[in-house]
């Protein structure tokens, strides 16, 4: 399947905004953003105002890359939201969130969502006590992703348990550290959604 092989910083500078993408190196002041908060390219710091369209279409772009998602993908769940009862925007990010990649990420037991993506693939995840590798996996309330047992002698997901020790809790999603598991306690609201995007933005595009 195709993927996005360049400098994933470029992402971020094109969004123009943090879409952590490389673990670590987000929270340092290494960040491309940080140094560079211009779009990449010739004409990265000299763009001019944008159309309503390139508004919209930026939002729905910032939103795909930072779930690391294709076109066809991000779409295929937003016609799964807008067949959901409720505000559709909200409910793309809703089931957004509830893929196993994401939850992986969230609950600390990776440093980024592409790691997630690439440990999930390698099978050091259940849910509910079956070995998952499928990252687009999408959790219930009540589900329960645990790290499998023998990669917990792993090196590289005993430095992330150790580098996210201290990360923060989530209200909707329940961390046992020491079983490594976390259990959904329910999808997400809005407000628990820590992105910087108009989700509205991209309902208006796809409603075009
Ligand atoms: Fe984005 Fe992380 Fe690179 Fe910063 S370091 S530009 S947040 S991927």
């Amino acid at each position: 399947m195709a993927r996005y092989r360049d400098a994933v910083c470029r992402i971020c500078r094109r969004e123009g905004d943090k879409l952590f993408l490389k673990g670590d190196r987000c929270y340092t002041d290494k960040c491309a953003i940080a140094r560079r908060s211009y779009a990449p390219g010739q004409h990265g710091q000299g763009r001019k105002k944008m159309s309503e369209y390139g508004t919209q279409l930026r939002e729905k772009q910032k939103a795909k890359r930072y779930y690391g998602l294709l076109e066809n993908q991000f779409y295929h769940y937003f016609e799964l939201a807008s067949k959901m009862t409720g505000k559709t925007g909200e409910n793309l990010l809703k089931v957004l969130e509830s893929r196993l990649d994401n939850v992986v990420y969230r609950a600390g037991f990776a440093m980024s969502r592409p790691e997630a993506r690439q440990l999930v693939t390698h099978g050091h995840f259940t849910v509910n006590g079956k070995a998952v590798n499928i990252p687009s996996y999408l959790v219930k309330p009540g589900d329960v992703v645990a790290i499998v047992e023998k990669s917990m002698s792993s090196d590289k997901i005993k430095g992330v348990l150790e580098a996210n020790a201290s990360r923060p809790a989530l209200n909707w999603l329940s961390v046992d550290k020491n079983k490594a598991q976390a259990t959904v306690v329910n999808l997400p609201e809005r407000s628990e959604i820590d992105l910087q995007v108009e989700e509205q933005l991209i309902v208006e595009l796809y409603s075009k």
